[in-house]
């Protein structure tokens, strides 16, 4: 790792993970598409499936290495390991520390992959324990744990309802029971928040998200002590495979650069347009941790500086509309995801199999909105024109 670090956060963005490039001074790092790199010329005491050294892309890549460093110094963690997608990341983390003896504790409230993987395919492959709890509710944590309690992962702000977890509170109750305790961080990014600072073991990142910002290029990392990361990338590296290609470490290291000025951006139009959606008689909910109304927005206030862009609320009408209302918008582009430079929009409907978990308000079914780098004026009066058109 180059220890390039500044004090400044933003100082990081530009410069950490970048270099001089030694063979044509090209003062940005190449992208290097090569799937094999040369053997030195005793090969034979090599570890073939260790993670430090240039020998194969699956088992690390030069660009992989640049964004790992990029991230490590942004999250202020030890090492980092970057894969494919945040779901790579995710899966990378459960199927290291997890094993067929063991339970997690993990948010009711999560990633769909998630959600899908603890509540399905783990307890029902491997007999591994899974208990889904909300994580907003420190004692239904700790009335959850167990003696082969291994992991705590929690999700904050979560997706879709965006509630807000303790990391703080939470790092304190795992760390006394001697378990790990993991966060998804990909609403909120570094540049918002720092779970590792508040006592988390393990940070994760879609990369896919923000930190990327761009919509163009997928990937996942992890962020915490050399250990516990090295034991990840031989698990997901090495022998999963979930390695991410050169060029989309590449494009996401470039994104990253602009992390702090485009979080401002969606942050600060995000709280506008929660604001003039809650003053909306057509509205029937917002979900925004920025706002007075959200339940842990003082607990947002104290672990996030700002608090993203993404934005969960329903309409004073029946699914019909609610379709009808996203198919009338011109600007905001009805896709998943999040945090891109464009606008997107998705409505789930009240058939969601996660529904029981979610407050009564999301239970009609609700919008996912994710808040981009337009204009909000512009963003706003497309908002206007589609509830007109729905006569709301
Ligand atoms: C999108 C998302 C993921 C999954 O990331 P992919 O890059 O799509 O695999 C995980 N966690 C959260 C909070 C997300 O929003």
């Amino acid at each position: 790792m180059t220890n390039k670090r500044y004090s400044n956060f933003i100082t990081n963005c530009v410069h950490a993970g970048n270099d001089i490039d030694k063979e044509t001074g090209a003062i940005r790092r190449p992208i290097t598409m090569a799937n094999s790199y040369r053997l030195p010329n005793d090969a034979s005491t090599l570890d073939w499936s260790g993670t430090d050294e240039l020998i194969y892309t699956r088992t690390t890549s030069a660009n992989q290495i640049y964004l790992q460093e990029k991230l490590a110094v942004l999250e202020g963690g030890e090492d980092c390991v970057v894969l494919a997608t945040g779901v790579a990341a995710l899966s990378g983390v459960f199927f290291t520390f997890l094993t067929s003896d063991s339970h997690i504790i993990c948010t009711n409230v999560s990633y769909v992959a998630v959600y899908r993987l603890l509540n399905e395919y783990f307890p029902d492959k491997y007999g591994i324990e899974v208990t889904l709890v909300d994580t907003s509710n420190l004692q239904e944590i700790k009335d959850a744990i167990r003696p082969n309690t291994k992991l705590i992962h929690i999700e904050t702000p979560g997706n879709p309802t965006t509630r807000i977890s303790d990391i703080e509170e939470i790092s304190k109750i795992a760390k006394a029971a001697g378990i790990l305790l993991s966060v998804d961080s990909t609403f909120a990014t570094p540049y918002l928040q720092r779970p590792l600072s508040l006592g988390a073991d393990l940070v994760i990142h879609s990369l896919t998200k923000y930190i990327n910002g761009h919509g163009d290029a997928m990937g996942g990392a992890v962020i915490g002590n050399k250990v516990l990361i090295d034991k990840i990338k031989r698990q997901a590296m090495v022998n999963m495979g979930g390695s991410i290609s050169p060029f989309n470490a590449w494009l996401i290291m470039r994104g990253a650069v602009t992390l702090p000025l485009r979080m401002e951006q969606h942050s600060k139009s995000a709280l506008r347009i929660a604001e003039f959606l809650e003053a909306s008689p057509s509205v029937s909910f917002v979900a925004y941790p920025g706002l007075k109304s959200h339940p842990q927005h003082e607990l947002a206030k104290k672990q996030m500086s700002a608090f993203s862009g993404v934005i969960s609320f329903g309409l004073k009408a029946d699914v019909k509309t609610h379709n009808k209302f996203v198919n009338s918008l011109e600007l905001i582009i009805s896709a998943v995801s999040i945090g891109h430079d464009e606008s997107l929009i998705v409505y789930t409907g009240p058939t969601d199999e996660r529904n029981h978990f979610y407050p009564n308000e999301f239970k009609n079914g609700h919008l996912r909105f994710s808040v981009g780098l337009e204009a909000s004026d512009d963003i706003i009066s497309d908002i206007e024109q589609a509830l007109k058109k729905c006569k709301l």
